[in-house]
């Protein structure tokens, strides 16, 4: 009675992005854990296009299937959604170990299960480089440096951090998943890198993260005032995403094994960095002034020296260039978000 039934497309029907065509001694098989959040969607990109293969292990918990939909079904490409804080085996050459949430609401709302993937979760990854004898790379963050008293932070000042603040959870996780790659070098000889990140932003990072990037563009977009936190005296400086990818590769790929900052050393305060998205969205919506968070760094902004000249890095991507990018991606968010509203 029917028509004919369109047949479901197979699978090898599906157009991926284009990747280069590597000989099998020159592949790589590199495991990115955290891969469909913000950075790992990005850096699962890059490492696609040169030709590698590629696994993600991701539980989803603040990353998105959408952020690696795109490789899903090519023969280079493998998602497995599970938790790092289980063993996790597959034979690889390579570790990129991203998994942590990273925004301060995000790793707020469960700080135990911030701590336990911070700690089970990088000494499974540290006893997984050692059984493959493969190579890791641990993005620690300038978190670690907590509300420093040394400005602009080099890689050799040891940090100010609250051991039980609200923040805590996280920047302590991180300093001991430093001490765990650097004790697993000592003892086992394991390949470590370790990147100490400094904020980052760009398309796909999460609108809801509270992070002030998204907050703002959001806000901007949606006329309303943008919130600052404190006086809005209080600095950051601002790395595209694709500097970072870049930096993170050229560090695991180099000879280098003691941590190296990959950030913008171009700093804003909060106040100038909400005048700056106000004006690219167009917006009239204002400021409001809410209370500064508990442990909220006044300062933040990394001394690249050493990246330069043991990498050969230097972030490329200015604040007022990678914002439009980044303001595009949010207004297609919001779109999609109005796209849904009952009429
Ligand atoms: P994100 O939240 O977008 O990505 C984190 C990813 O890890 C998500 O996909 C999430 O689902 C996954 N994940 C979280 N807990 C997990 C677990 N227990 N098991 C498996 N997967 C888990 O954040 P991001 O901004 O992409 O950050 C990536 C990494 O870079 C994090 O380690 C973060 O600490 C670090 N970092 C980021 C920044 C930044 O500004 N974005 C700055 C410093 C450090
Ligand atoms: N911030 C703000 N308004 C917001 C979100 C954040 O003023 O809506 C401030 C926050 O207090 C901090 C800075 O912006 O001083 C960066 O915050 P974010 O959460 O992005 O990152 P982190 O504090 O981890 O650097």
């Amino acid at each position: 009675s029917a028509g004919p039934v369109a047949m479901p497309k197979a699978s090898s029907d599906k157009v991926f992005p284009a990747t280069r065509r590597l000989l099998r001694t020159e592949q790589q098989r590199i495991l990115v854990t955290g891969g469909a959040g913000f950075v790992g969607s990005h850096l699962v990109d890059a490492l696609m296009q040169q030709g590698h293969i590629v696994y993600v292990l991701d539980n989803l918990f603040t990353g998105r299937r959408e952020n690696i939909e795109h490789w899903v079904g090519h023969p280079n490409f493998e998602f497995f959604q599970q938790d790092v804080v289980h063993p996790f085996f597959v034979e690889v050459t390579r570790i990129y170990h991203l998994a942590c949430p990273a925004s301060p609401p995000h790793y707020q709302a469960n700080p135990i299960k911030t701590i336990k993937c911070s700690t089970q979760g990088c000494m499974n990854m540290l006893g997984l480089a050692k059984r493959c004898n493969a190579r890791l790379l641990f993005t620690s963050t300038s978190e670690i440096y907590g509300d420093p008293q040394i400005h602009p932070q080099p890689e050799s000042y040891w940090g100010n951090v609250h051991t039980w603040g609200p923040r805590a959870c996280y920047d302590e996780g991180k300093r001991v998943g430093e001490t765990m790659c650097f004790s697993y070098r000592q003892q086992h000889k394991v390949q470590v890198r370790v990147s100490r990140i400094f904020n980052t932003y760009g398309p796909r990072m999460d609108p809801l993260d509270g992070r002030v990037v998204s907050n703002f563009i959001m806000q901007a977009l949606r006329g309303e005032p943008l919130t600052i936190y404190g006086t809005g005296k209080q600095t950051r400086s601002f790395q595209y995403v694709s500097d970072l990818v870049r930096g993170l590769i050229a560090l695991m790929e180099g000879d280098y094994d003691d941590p190296v900052n990959i950030g913008n050393p171009q700093e804003r305060t909060v106040e100038e960095f909400a005048r700056s998205v106000a004006s690219m969205c167009g917006s009239a919506g204002g400021v409001v002034m809410r209370p500064r968070p508990t442990d909220d760094p006044m300062v933040r902004r990394p001394n690249v020296a050493r990246a330069r000249e043991v990498i050969g890095w230097q972030p490329k991507v200015s604040l007022e260039e990678g914002l439009v990018p980044t303001i595009e991606y949010f207004k297609g968010v919001l779109g999609r978000e109005d796209a849904k509203l009952p009429a």
